[in-house]
């Protein structure tokens, strides 16, 4: 079986304004990479979904009273929720066909796929059990998670998005079976993902916020991951790891001030497949979150695809240049310090 990239053709129809940065062409220009990729495109299969996320799925995340609410705005065609996040008359539609192509992403690396990318708009990682915010409605990486966790799975969420993916760590904050991991410019939108944010109850020690300052680049990240991430995930052993993967860490993008670079996610990626090898089988799902300069998402997404299809061994360790390394460093220094009471470091 080959590996499977999904688009939610439904995702094309979700217009939240023409000066919205998050607008259907982010999605047009991640599936012409077979045109500007086509050594990568012909090891994947390509499907075009508009399959809807079943109910009883979605209800594991979301509250009746929050679909109700996003079923109304629909019926009235569209509608403000807040100044950031807008409804068109297919919005509705096209959040349910991104969680339903979240989960055939996992239904495809369940069956055999080295790997799954859902391509998916709007995004997902801001809502929560009971809000749509942030450009996002429904929480598409949230729900394949929990559809994941109530089948005995141990799920490593890791958010590479520059914004904290509030709600996924909000609906996972008390469960040890959901481990959510998120590097973010901070302070930032949505304000959350502070140090200190290290779940609650049973879920104590199972989410880890690397709330990075503006600037911070490729040699930084690479250190949580290597010093943090990877010793953690050694303890807690996940089944499987869904990648929130957001492409504004980029230092082109319009929104947020990170000095990613594209190759940085081909160094990143090759280390979470490393990461699903050795401890999940290599069960890796991928879920589009953020990305606004489309260039840069572009070249971002291929060298995710680079690293999964064509590297596929240990990743480069060639030391990188970072300008802001101090600051960055400092960060994990906290966060290694602060996790010392829930795991060996
Ligand atoms: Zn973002």
């Amino acid at each position: 079986m080959q590996p499977m990239l999904i688009f939610n053709e439904g995702g094309l129809d979700h217009d939240p304004g023409v000066q919205h940065p998050e607008r259907a062409s982010r999605l047009l220009t991640l599936s012409n990479f077979n045109k500007r990729r086509p050594d990568l495109a012909e090891r994947v299969e390509t499907l075009s979904s508009q399959t809807l996320g079943e109910r009883k799925a979605l209800r594991l995340v979301h509250s009746l009273d929050h679909l109700s609410h996003l079923h109304e705005i629909d019926e009235q065609g569209g509608g403000m929720i807040d100044g950031d996040t807008v409804m068109s008359s297919a919005s509705y539609q096209a959040a349910l066909c991104g969680v339903g192509a979240g989960l055939a992403g996992v239904e495809a690396v369940r069956h055999g796929a080295p790997f799954a990318f859902a391509v998916i708009r709007p995004p997902g990682h801001h809502a929560s059990v009971n809000r749509s915010m942030g450009f996002c409605l429904l929480n598409n990486v949230a729900v394949a998670a929990a559809v994941l966790r109530d089948q005995g799975e141990r799920v490593l969420v890791l958010d590479w998005d520059a914004h904290h993916g509030n709600g996924t760590q909000d609906i996972f904050y008390e469960d040890s079976r959901v481990f959510y991991v998120s590097l973010h410019e901070y302070p930032a939108f949505p304000g959350t993902g502070a140090l200190h944010e290290t779940g609650r109850g049973e879920g104590i020690g199972c989410t880890m916020n690397f709330p990075f300052p503006s600037g911070t680049g490729e040699a930084v990240y690479l250190e949580a991951f290597d010093e943090v991430l990877v010793p953690v995930m050694e303890q807690y052993r996940p089944t499987w790891i869904l990648v929130s993967a957001g492409y504004d860490a980029h230092y082109a993008d319009p929104l947020t001030d990170l000095g990613l670079r594209s190759y940085t996610f081909f160094l990143l990626t090759a280390r979470v497949q490393e990461l699903a090898r050795q401890h999940a089988q290599g069960r890796l799902v991928f879920f589009l979150e953020g990305g606004y300069n489309l260039e840069a998402l572009a070249a971002s997404f291929e060298t995710t695809l680079e690293a999964l299809l064509v590297h596929q061994g240990e990743a480069d360790r060639r030391p990188t240049g970072d300008g802001r390394c101090r600051e960055g460093h400092e960060v994990i220094e906290r966060v290694r310090s602060l996790f010392l009471s829930y795991w060996d470091l």
